[in-house]
Formats: structure tokens, C-alpha cells, sequence
């Protein structure tokens, strides 16, 4: 904390996106806070698994590469994963994704959240130019002239030219500024726990799509799969409150035993899922990244890969502007952020609400044509070869961090 409390950017929320904008904007020379609610309990080394794990990309993995937390992730625990088999309900159709067939070492990698953010956090001790807050609830907002006021629940209040929402799916900062957003409940909540197979998970990750929803097996380490089984919200608190014995006979079934017997289960833990997409990421002297922005459907493990693009491109369009001698907070600036994340973000963001659809579909006609379209991408290798190079996060208009390159 510097005396004055003057920064030049306070960033509101140190989950994985905010953290990794706060490692990127190491060394800039711009004057940080990183403000986050949770206190800093980075303890990874107890035998059991973090319930939330997120699938991360090659594209993201090169992020955490150019800002040097990839290493301590890969000391605690990370889990990569080279194969994809994907079907449904029927039985009729099957996806199979293999990265040797694709000409890739492996798929990505499965990663505890809090194994990431742990990873971060550690890169940013004793880091001069980055205050990080650990706490602290942003709870009051003021506008005076070309700064913000944010107080803290200590009472503390930061200054700051520029504001950064990386507060998650129901950002504080974005209410207060009455951000309009485009967003809807699904009707769907996600069940997460992880489990021991008898059969090996063969670093494969297993997606069911069942009339109620996905269920997905992303392999961990020693033969544990993280679950991500998401579906109505009565059943899922069904399948939370019930006895272990129950719910490994519940979860053995909906993945038709593909991973033999479930020998334990680890705590269960349900969260609600939504859509949600922001009009803008931009508003006077403030941007909004990651699930502040737009949140999606877990379904194909996106979310927080397109949130720590946000990070990176933020960052790049940040150190841009000082070396131009710009003001970061300059509205040409911040649009140029806007731009570019949601040309970006767009896509992802329709294609997977489509495909959660597609597939949350009991309607006969559309029931078939799903089951005959996914036999027939699986006959077509370059089709393959796309789906599967945009979802491991190779585009076009990557930013720096993203394509392994220092800022
Ligand atoms: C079940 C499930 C599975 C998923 N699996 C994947 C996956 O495999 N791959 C993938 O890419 N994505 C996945 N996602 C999405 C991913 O979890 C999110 O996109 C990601 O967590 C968003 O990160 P974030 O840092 O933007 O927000 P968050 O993780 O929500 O972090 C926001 C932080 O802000 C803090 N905060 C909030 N308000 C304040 C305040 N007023 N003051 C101070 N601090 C505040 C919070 O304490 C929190 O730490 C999944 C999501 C779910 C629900």
C-alpha cells in the first residue's frame, strides 16, 4: 500500500483473470492495487483436489509461460490431457479428438483454480510496483474529476485513474456503473466433485451429453477425474444431498460405467450457471475482463481462457499507450481493449450457447440431425482440425502474452 493511495490502476478482484493482469503489469512501471474479498490461503499442498478446475489451453498456457508462473503451477499439480471423446445420450454418435492424429503434443491442461491463482500470487510478492490487497471488499465507488474513489471495507479509500472489474460474473463494479448486460439463467446448475475410477482416465477428458445436460471426467493425477456434471438445478441439489454410495451408483450410469467403478468421491458443490455478455467491456476510466464481462456455459471449458486474453490484451494495450506517452485511461485507449476482446469473444460466446442448445434439445427431428452432423464430423479430419485449433485458443489476432512473446 503506498502512502498516498494513489494509483494508477486498481484492479477489483484477484481471482485468475485479475491476477494474471495484475503479473502482466509487473515491472510496467505503472503504480498497481489488486483488490481481492478472499483472504490469501494458498495452500496446495494437502493430498485432496480443489473442486473447481478449469481446462486450459495451449493459448493460455503460453500466457502463464511469458509471465513465468507456468513452472510453479506445473511443480504443484497440473494434469495435460491428449485426447477428447465426446458422445451422447443415443449412443448413435461419437466424437473422438486424438492430438497425435492432429499433429499436437497434447489437447491443454486440467489445473485446480487454485493452484493458478496460488501460482500468481506467488509471482507477485514483493513486487514493487503491485500492492496486493488480500480482505478487502470494494464497497463504495465516487467519481472526482479524472479519478475514481474506492473504498474498502477497512474504510481505506484508493484512488485511481483507472478502474479494473476483473470481479467475476456478478461484478460489483459493473453494477455500480449500470453496465447493460445480455444475459439469461440456463436452468442449469453444475455439480463439481472428483472421483477415483477403477479404469484409467488415459489422460483423455469424457463428455457425455445427456437429455439433462453434460457430464464431463477431466483427468487429474493419480487416476482422479474432476466432475463437471451439469444439469437442471432441483436435480443437481438431488445428487449433491444424496448418500456417496447413491451418487457414485447415479454417476456410474449417466457415463455408462466408461471408467468402471467409482471407488471414492471426494465433496460435492453446486454452482448456478449463466450467459451473460456485457454491451460494453469499456466505461469512463474503467474496463471489465473476464467473467465481468462475459460468462458462458462450462461445457466447453472457455471461460476463463477467454478472460485471460482479456488480461493479456488489456496489458499489452496498456504498455502500448505509455510507451506513446498516452494516458491509459484516454477513451481511444480503452476502445481499442473493447475492439479487439469482443471481435474475439463474440464468436466463442455464441457458438457455445448454440451448441448447449443443440444439445439440451429432446425435439426427435433435431435429436437426429445433432446425432448424424456429430458422425459426420468425426469422418472429417480439417473440420476436426478447426474445432479443435479454436478451441485450443489459436486465432488470428492473439495478443502477445498469448503467443509466447514478452510485452
Ligand atoms: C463448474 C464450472 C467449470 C468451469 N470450467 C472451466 C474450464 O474448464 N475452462 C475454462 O476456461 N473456464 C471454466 N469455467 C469458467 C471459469 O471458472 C470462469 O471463467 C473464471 O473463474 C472467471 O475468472 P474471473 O477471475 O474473471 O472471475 P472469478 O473467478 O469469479 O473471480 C472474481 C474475484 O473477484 C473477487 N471479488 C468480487 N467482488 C469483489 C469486491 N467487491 N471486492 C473485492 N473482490 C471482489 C472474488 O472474491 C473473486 O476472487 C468454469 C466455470 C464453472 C462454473
Amino acid at each position: 500500500m503506498n502512502a498516498t493511495n494513489q494509483y494508477d490502476i486498481v484492479i477489483i478482484g484477484g481471482g485468475m483473470v485479475g491476477a494474471t493482469l495484475a503479473c502482466a503489469l509487473r515491472h510496467s512501471g505503472l503504480q498497481c492495487a489488486l483488490v481481492e474479498f478472499a483472504g490469501n490461503d494458498t495452500n496446495t499442498t494437502e493430498s485432496q483436489f480443489d473442486l473447481r478446475v478449469s481446462a486450459i489451453t495451449r493459448a493460455s498456457q503460453r500466457i502463464f509461460e511469458s509471465l513465468h508462473v507456468w513452472q510453479s503451477m506445473v511443480a504443484q499439480r497440473v494434469s495435460p490431457f491428449r485426447e477428447m471423446h465426446v458422445w451422447e445420450n443415443t449412443g448413435r454418435a461419437e466424437l473422438h479428438l486424438d492430438s497425435a492424429e492432429l499433429g499436437e503434443p497434447l489437447l491443454g491442461h486440467i489445473i485446480e483454480n487454485r493452484v493458478i491463482t496460488a501460482a500468481l500470487m506467488a509471482g507477485l510478492q514483493g513486487v514493487d510496483n503491485i500492492a496486493v490487497l488480500h480482505g478487502q471488499r470494494c464497497q463504495r465507488l465516487q467519481r472526482h474529476d479524472e479519478n475514481w474513489h474506492v473504498q474498502l471495507s477497512d474504510g481505506r479509500v484508493l484512488q485511481t485513474r483507472l478502474l479494473v472489474g476483473a470481479d467475476g460474473s456478478r461484478s460489483w463494479l459493473r453494477e455500480q456503473l449500470q453496465i447493460r448486460v445480455r444475459g439469461w439463467d440456463y436452468d442449469h446448475t453444475a455439480l463439481v466433485t472428483y472421483v477415483k475410477t477403477a479404469l484409467p482416465h488415459q489422460a483423455t477428458a469424457w463428455q457425455r451429453f445427456l437429455p439433462t445436460g453434460p457430464l464431463a471426467f477431466l483427468p487429474l493425477t493419480d487416476g482422479y477425474s474432476s466432475i463437471v456434471w451439469s444439469t437442471r438445478d432441483a436435480l443437481a441439489r438431488t445428487l449433491r444431498d444424496m448418500d456417496s454410495a447413491q451418487f457414485a451408483q447415479e454417476l456410474q450410469q449417466a457415463s455408462e460405467s466408461r471408467l468402471g467403478a467409482i471407488e471414492s468421491i471426494g465433496p460435492r458443490a453446486v454452482y448456478p450457471l449463466r450467459f451473460l455478455h456485457t454491451e460494453h467491456y469499456i466505461a469512463d476510466g474503467v474496463a471489465l475482463v473476464g467473467d465481468a464481462a462475459h460468462t458462458m456455459h462450462p461445457l466447453a471449458g472457455q471461460g476463463v481462457n477467454l478472460g485471460l486474453t482479456d488480461a493479456a490484451a488489456l496489458a499489452e494495450v496498456l504498455l502500448d499507450a505509455t510507451q506513446r506517452r498516452q494516458s491509459i485511461s484516454a477513451q481511444p485507449v480503452l476502445r481499442r481493449y473493447e475492439r479487439w476482446r469482443r471481435a474475439d469473444n463474440l464468436p466463442m460466446l455464441v457458438a457455445v450457447d448454440n451448441f448447449q442448445r443443440m444439445f439440451a434439445t429432446e425435439q426427435p427431428v433435431l435429436a437426429w440431425l445433432r446425432s448424424a452432423g456429430m458422425g459426420m464430423l468425426n469422418k472429417l479430419p480439417p473440420v476436426k482440425r478447426f474445432i479443435i485449433d479454436y478451441a485450443m485458443g489459436k486465432r488470428l489476432d492473439l495478443p502477445k502474452l498469448a503467443r509466447g512473446e514478452a510485452l
